[in-house]
């Protein structure tokens, strides 16, 4: 759906995008995960033709871009930075104006598209003030609710949820999840690792404009061959399986293992209360640690 190869963007001495090779496939819900300042905003405009690439190159379902850009655009829903919208106006008349460039069809069909994206994105209600007196959040929602007008195969959108509360948050996250269960293959950028790992299936994780990672979420995710157990018996435990005890703090232990529930079978045959017992993963904190020395203090875990 979205190839890139060696693709390089420069400011100056800035290299804001530095050779990405970028690989979103069919069906994904592919997060770009990276801190403030490391490309994301720009690597996004490279995508939908806003800005040229200094070298490499872009396709996009297939065509070059910016060449066929003009071809290409029709099929995706966008939202890049502060979703454009004329402020005297009202967010159905905006969409209104948007959808004219749109399909087509009858007064009703268009009314009813509009009606049905605005409802997707939580706006329905919304009444006839204008946009300059919407929030952050309500403006964000009509940029998705934009986004959807046309019905896309792909949505590029560049920190959706950005100035939602935690409930819009979660909308948002639920509305992105549906369109990809009908089809719809999603690329998001985003700073917030948390909301990568609750919503994304495929991750590519840029530091500094570098792709430093890119792979399926539950590869990164696969377990670690331990096991987490939560026991009052922990002392017990440490004892019975001395050796294979990694780590323990309280009553809470890493136990190397390949198997939690037979690993649970024995530990009740021995008369061990068990609280908790499960597969350790790591997370995804952890992951991007790994490969950029630096975790939550540039990345944010929660909005
Ligand atoms: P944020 O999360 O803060 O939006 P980002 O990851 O989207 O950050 P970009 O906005 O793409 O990062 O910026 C990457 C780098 O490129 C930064 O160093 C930025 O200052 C620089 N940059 C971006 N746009 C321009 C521009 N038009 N002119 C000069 N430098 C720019």
């Amino acid at each position: 759906m979205i190839v890139t190869r060696e693709l390089t963007k420069r400011y100056g001495r800035v290299v804001a995008v530095n050779a990405v090779d970028l690989d979103v496939r069919e069906g994904d819900r592919y997060g770009f995960l990276g801190p403030n300042g490391s490309g994301k905003t720009t690597l996004v405009r490279l995508l939908l033709g806003l800005v040229y690439a200094t070298s490499g190159e872009i396709e996009v379902l297939g065509e070059r871009i910016p060449a066929r850009a003009a071809a290409v655009l029709p099929a995706i829903g966008s939202l890049v930075e502060g979703p454009a919208a004329y402020p005297h106006l009202s967010g159905r008349r905006n969409l209104a104006l948007l959808d004219a460039a749109g399909p087509g069809g009858r007064g009703r069909t268009r009314k009813r598209r509009i009606e049905d994206a605005l409802e997707q994105v939580g706006l329905a209600g919304v009444d006839r003030r204008p946009v300059r007196a919407y929030s952050l959040g309500m403006r964000q929602r009509l940029g998705l609710a934009a986004a959807l007008l046309r019905r896309p195969r792909l949505l590029i959108l560049d920190e959706p949820t950005n100035g939602l509360d935690p409930r819009g948050i979660r909308e948002v996250r639920d509305l992105l999840t549906t369109l990809n269960e009908a089809g719809t293959t999603v690329f998001m950028s985003s700073h917030l690792l948390s909301e990568v790992e609750q919503l994304c299936t495929r991750v590519g994780i840029v530091d500094r404009g570098r792709l430093v990672l890119q792979d399926d979420l539950a590869n990164l995710r696969a377990p670690t061959g331990h096991i987490l157990v939560r026991s009052p018996d922990a002392t017990r435990i440490s004892m019975l399986l001395d050796g294979q005890v990694v780590e323990r703090d309280g009553e809470r232990l890493v136990i190397r293992h390949p198997d939690a529930a037979e690993l649970n079978a024995m530990l009740v045959r021995e008369g061990v209360r068990v609280s908790a017992i499960g597969e350790q993963r790591r997370s995804l904190e952890e992951v991007v640690l790994d490969v950029t020395g630096h975790g939550s203090d540039r990345m944010g875990r929660t909005p």
